[in-house]
């Protein structure tokens, strides 16, 4: 009889030669506003021991917010405004990175600080530099830590998550698997706080409605700001990478040898890689705009042709010829991202229109398509 892999297995370092581990804020300060230390001492044991199996780890740590609004005693777990943030960010990620680096030094290894802002990443050639980096530094076996740098980032450029963070530099470091230690164990079919019948699922292979509905909204310690919804977009992003993820409860001690034991979590699968630009462009964060497109141009899209203009019903947004949009179907629910062919204004003129009413509304030859299937990914 043939038996599926164990969950795990895709994690180990035979299967993923680059992983990705994000620990959130509640697992790595106490209420005290202190480095849950002697916990950290035994998740660093456990990257050791991969590290030495040949498995090549960037880790994306929260905690810098937490820590410095302890240290500053901001109220809010230092979230209540900005400028709080920021400056909580500046004084936590300082004693952050001391406890990284001297516990990854205690087990022979080498700490790597990454501090980077969205348009690092959503900017092409910035990610290109970026990607360099961390290839570099995985490849001289080096741990990068990586954290976003809030104390410069602002509300409208900012990850605002770990969970996304992490999805995007597996990504760009060129991972194959991801695992969020999180102080929940995984995906439950309704929340299982209120309601005995919910279930931990075990996989998912593709992020549909149903999957989305069972996702609850906001962080139960109120530290960080993850969630299951972030926790959801970032698979999205790491499964359109080709990179499996995990969400696990870092609630144990050496917690990434426990879930190589008992697999207990929820793994995305990730899908067959598209092109590193498609990769690359489904993860982007910042969409300028919306086309609501009909049922016919849905399942045009899934054969792989382009968006023409009679299919879509709606424009939302300004956006200019380049931007990004997202493509959503009549239900709402986003089936493609892709760069515009026209901007908004000239999308909402043929928007619906035959191809050979183009050049009479447009005044000039039309362009092949609104967005090109060279220009587009399907999510
Ligand atoms: N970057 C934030 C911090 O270091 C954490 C973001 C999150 O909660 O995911 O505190």
């Amino acid at each position: 009889m043939a038996t599926s892999p164990h969950p795990a297995d895709r994690f180990a370092p035979s299967a993923c030669p680059r992983l990705v581990v994000k620990i959130g804020s509640a697992l790595l300060v106490d209420g005290e506003g202190h480095v849950r230390r002697a916990w950290l001492e035994t998740v660093v044991a456990d990257i050791a021991a991969r590290l030495a199996q040949g498995q090549r780890i960037a880790i994306v740590s929260s905690g810098a917010i937490a820590l410095g609004a302890k240290r500053l005693q901001l109220a809010g777990n230092g979230r209540a405004s900005l400028d709080d943030a920021q400056a909580a960010a500046a004084v936590g990620q300082i004693a952050l990175s001391h406890c990284w680096a001297e516990l990854l030094h205690a087990q022979g290894l080498s700490a790597a600080q990454i501090l980077v802002t969205l348009d690092d990443l959503e900017d092409r050639r910035r990610y290109l530099n970026a990607m360099a980096t961390l290839d570099r530094l995985l490849s001289l076996g080096a741990v990068p830590v990586i954290n976003e740098n809030d104390s410069v980032a602002t509300t409208e450029i900012r990850f605002g998550d770990n969970d996304r963070l992490a999805a995007r530099v597996a990504q760009a470091a060129g991972a194959h698997g991801v695992i969020l230690l999180s102080d929940v164990d995984g995906l439950y079919t309704a929340n299982p706080g209120n309601d005995p019948s919910a279930e931990l699922v075990s996989e998912v292979a593709r992020i549909d409605g149903r999957i989305l509905a069972m996702a609850d909204r906001g962080s139960a310690s109120g530290m960080g700001s993850g969630g299951m919804v972030s926790k959801l977009e970032a698979a999205r992003i790491a499964s359109a990478a080709g990179a499996h993820l995990a969400i696990a409860s870092g609630r144990r001690d050496h917690p990434l040898t426990a879930f190589a034991a008992d697999g207990r979590g929820t793994v995305f699968l990730g899908r067959r890689s598209s092109s590193a630009r498609k990769v690359w462009l489904a993860g982007r964060l910042a969409t300028r705009g919306r086309i609501v497109i009909d049922a016919g141009a849905v399942a045009a899209l899934e054969q792989g042709r382009s968006l023409l203009p009679a299919g879509a019903t709606d424009i939302d947004g300004r956006f200019a010829r380049g931007d990004l949009v997202e493509i959503a179907g009549p239900n709402g629910h986003v089936v493609a991202r892709g760069l515009a062919e026209y901007d908004a204004g000239e999308a909402r003129a043929i928007a619906g229109r035959r191809s050979e009413m183009l050049p009479e509304i447009l005044g000039y030859a039309p362009r092949a398509a609104l967005v090109h299937r060279d220009h587009m990914v399907l999510l």
